[in-house]
This record gives C-alpha cells, structure tokens and sequence, in this order.
C-alpha cells in the first residue's frame, strides 16, 4: 500500500462496496488507503418510521461486517461531521455518489462549502440512476415531462457495465453504532397519523448480500414479469425497491443482469420510471410536497374531523373496501405494498376519500421500507391527476373491478385480511362482503362527488 493520504468515502443510499464507482475513484486516490464514513443525519432521519429507521440500521450493520468493522459511524450535521473526520484522518478529499433529492443537494452544497474552507474537496462521483437526473434532454434540451419521450432517449444512453470492486485497505477512526439510527429517527410523527399503530414490520433481510441474492431471484422472475407483474398474489415483481432505495444494489448492476425478452424488457422500462421520476424532482424540486401541475390546485378536499378519521380508517386497513383494506394491511404488516395495490389504495384516498394525496403520501412515506421521494410523492401525484403524464381525474379506479382483474381468486384479499380468510371470489371483492365491515363510504356516492369536485375544481380556473 502506498503513502498517499486516505481518501474518504462517504457512504449514503449506496450502501455496498460492489459497482461503486465513487469507492473505486477514492481508493484510486488514496493509493488503496480508504476511510468509510457513514454519517447518522437527525434531519434527513427523522421523518422516517420506525421499520425502514430498522432496516436502515440493518443495512449499515452489514456494510461494517463486510469492511471487517472498519465502518465509522458518527452522528451530527453533515456540514461539521464529515470536515472534521477528514481533518483528523488528512483526507484532502470526500468521495459521494452525487445524492440529487432536494435536501440532500443543500445538504452538499453545505458541505462541500465547509471542506473547501479547509483546502479540501466533495468529489461526486455516479449517482443512485443509470443515467444522473438533469442528463436525459429533448431535442431542444428541455427537461421531459411524460415518461414515454424520457423513456425513448433514455435506453438510448443506458449503460450496464458495472465497476469492479477494487482492492482497499479499511482505515478506521473512532465512532458509534449503527444503534444511533433507529435512536434518532421518528421523531416527526405527523399530528393527523394521531392513535394509528407504530409498530415495526419484520424485516426482510438487508445488506448487500441479501440484495444480490434478491437479484437472482429477480433474473428468474423477470422472465415472466410482464405477465405476472399485475397479479396481486403472486411474486411476480422483483421485490428488490428497498435495495435500490438504499443502494445495496445499484440499478445498473440489475439491468446488466437482465438478459433479453419481453419480460426483462418490461422491468428495465419501470427501473425507468423511478429515474423518470428522479429527473422530474432534480427540475421542480418544489413538487415533493405541491402539485406539478397547478390546474387541480382548487380541488376541494375534505380537512375536518370526520375526513382524519376517514383517512386512519384507511391507513389501518379498516375501510370495509376489501381490497383497499387488504393493499394498507400489507403496507401494516410487511413495510411494501404491491404496485397495483398502491395505486388502488392511493385513488381511493383521493377520489373516494376526498382527502388530500399529501396525507396519503405521508403515511406512506412513514411506513414503506422502500420510501424514495421522487417515487413516492410522483406516484401520488399521478394517481391524483396532478403530476407528470397525469391519469386523468375523471377515470376513477373501482376497487371492486380492480380486484376482480388483479385478484380474480381474492387469495390477495383473504391473504391480508382475516375477516375475509374462508369467503371465496367473487364475494371477498365487495364492500361489505359476508359481513365484513360496513365500508365507510358508497363508491358510486363517492365517485360522483369526485366528479362533480374535479368539474368545479377546473371551471374555477382562471
Ligand atoms: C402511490 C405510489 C407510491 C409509490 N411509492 C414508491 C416509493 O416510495 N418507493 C419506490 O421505490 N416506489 C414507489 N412506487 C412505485 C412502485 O410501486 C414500487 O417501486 C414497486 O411496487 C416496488 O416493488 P418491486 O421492487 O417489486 O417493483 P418491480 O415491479 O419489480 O419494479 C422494479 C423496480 O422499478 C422501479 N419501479 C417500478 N415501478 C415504478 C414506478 N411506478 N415508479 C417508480 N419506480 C418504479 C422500482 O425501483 C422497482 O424496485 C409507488 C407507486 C405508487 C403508485
């Protein structure tokens, strides 16, 4: 090993040592010598539950026991933390993949700004996309803001070829313990979530080796994935969300693992929508928590008593809409929820609940393992007609006609909830089914007010 001062890498949602091209640029600069620096940011944590706090804090742990313990876990603001680690260790540089989330842009540009006050450097280097957001451009280099164009120019320029893990020697510093996350989150329970159940869900396994043998996994069903990925279920889709989230894989490792055919094909588009949805935030950051498109900004959502109670009904499964119940029960239980079943419970929130996708996307970001911002909130906003390529409004998902589509046995529905464990199709699909809970709302009631709301939210339009 040479006598070159250590670099740092500074590790975020990129946690693995495999494909990591900022890890490999640091060793290349430090002659080998590599500080691993994870930093426990009370900000950037507190929003989070309980279950993805845990597995967070799982997936840590498993990236110190591959580095043999040499992990170095401090706590604190980013902006004083990392300057002062590479003062101590003589690091003249920090390595990142490039974060692109709204917060965590300030975050770096605060600490790039504190080590370059010293003599040093931020060195970004690859990002948590295949392609970074701000890169994909129309012809006139405007931004996309429908998935279809993005889509097209962006396969035109996805490349698969993973880095290799080079050789590093660890070199370690005083720190704490992966602990410290679960310590320091949760601390901003939305006051509307009021009585509804904290506890974790049990965990799936986290790490970058549980992430590869996901992927095996994945290979294998992805063959099939354009049959199956509707089919509420089945194992159909990867499953592997909370490791891109936390990047225990990055995306590119699974697209050069996709062989070809129509089922690969059809996952490398969807892991295109998650970096669509990334380049849509990078360009309006703003829209994490507003409406993308201002046209549904007087839509008059329901704000009182009885809408919270409307909405902890729906976040605890307890509607009387078998389906919606049995899609927020797996959200309860497991920390994920299926595609389909996201979209159907989030519609219903909005167009049969008339409540605001914001809180939706709330109680979802506080319970899903795989919680990711752009996902998430541009998920919401497109099933609420406001976001990119929007679902128009006025096509308002029947959960009954969902389930006879998606669940044709209902062995999804009786799988989550237990009121409805021995009642078969087509009778589980329905409110109220075999005695199942008096459904809080009537859908075709509520599909109308939905109607009449979306018509006057448009006529008021300036
Ligand atoms: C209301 C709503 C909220 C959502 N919130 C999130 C979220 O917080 N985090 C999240 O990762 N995904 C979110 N999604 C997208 C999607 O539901 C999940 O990515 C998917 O269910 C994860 O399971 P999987 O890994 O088996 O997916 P697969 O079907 O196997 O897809 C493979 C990967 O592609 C990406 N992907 C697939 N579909 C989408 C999509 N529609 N938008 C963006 N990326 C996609 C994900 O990274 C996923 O892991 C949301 C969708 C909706 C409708």
């Amino acid at each position: 090993m040479s006598s070159l001062a250590p670099a740092i890498v500074w590790f975020r949602r990129d946690l693995r040592l495999r494909d990591h091209p900022a890890l490999a640029a640091a060793a290349r600069a430090g002659g080998g010598r590599v500080v691993a620096l994870f930093v426990v940011d009370e900000r950037l944590l507190a929003p989070a539950g309980p279950t993805r706090a845990a597995y967070l804090a799982a997936t840590v742990r498993e990236l110190d026991r591959t580095m043999g313990g040499r992990l170095v876990v401090r706590v604190g603001d980013p902006a004083a933390v990392v300057p002062a680690l590479a003062r101590e260790v003589g690091a003249p540089a920090v390595w990142v993949s490039e974060d692109f989330g709204p917060q965590g842009r300030r975050r770096d540009e605060r600490v790039a700004a504190a080590l370059a006050a010293e003599g040093r450097e931020l060195r970004s280097v690859d990002s948590p996309y295949v392609v970074a957001p701000g890169v994909v451009r129309g012809p006139q280099g405007n931004p996309y803001r429908v998935f279809t164009p993005f889509f097209r120019a962006w396969d035109e320029i996805a490349l698969d070829i993973p880095v290799d893990v080079p050789d590093v020697e660890w070199i370690g510093a005083d720190g704490t313990s992966a602990d410290e996350i679960v310590a320091r989150s949760s601390r901003r329970r939305p006051e509307i979530f009021g009585d509804l159940p904290d506890g974790p869900a049990p965990l799936a396994p986290a790490g970058e080796a549980a992430a590869r043998a996901a992927l095996a996994v994945a290979v294998e069903r992805a063959r099939d994935y354009e049959d199956r990925r509707d089919a509420l279920a089945e194992e159909g889709t990867s499953r592997l969300s909370a490791h891109l989230r936390f990047g225990t894989l990055h995306p590119r490792t699974v697209l050069a693992a996709l062989g070809p055919g129509p089922g690969p094909r059809a996952l490398r588009r969807q892991l295109a929508w998650r970096e669509f949805y990334a380049d849509v935030l990078f360009h309006h950051p703003a829209s994490a928590w507003r409406n993308l498109q201002p046209t549904l900004d007087g839509l008059e959502v329901d704000r009182d008593g009885a809408a919270r109670e409307r909405f902890r009904c729906w976040a605890r499964g307890e509607t009387g809409v078998p389906l919606v119940d049995a899609a927020m029960r797996q959200l309860l239980e497991e920390g994920w929820m299926h595609n389909r079943a996201r979209m159907v419970s989030a519609s219903f929130l909005v167009k049969h609940l008339h409540l605001d996708w914001r809180w939706g996307a709330r109680w979802f970001a506080w319970r899903l393992v795989d919680f990711d911002l752009a996902s998430n909130q541009h998920g919401w906003q497109w099933t609420a007609g406001t976001g990119t390529d929007a679902a128009p409004f006025h096509r308002v998902f029947s959960p009954v006609r969902q389930a006879e589509r998606f669940d044709p046995e209902g062995a999804f529905i009786r799988r989550y909830v237990g009121e409805l464990a021995t009642v078969e199709a087509p009778e589980c699909w329905s409110p109220g089914a075999a005695g199942y809970r008096h459904p809080v709302v009537d859908l075709d009631v509520e599909r109308r007010e939905a109607l009449a709301r979306f018509a006057a939210a448009r006529g008021r339009r300036p």
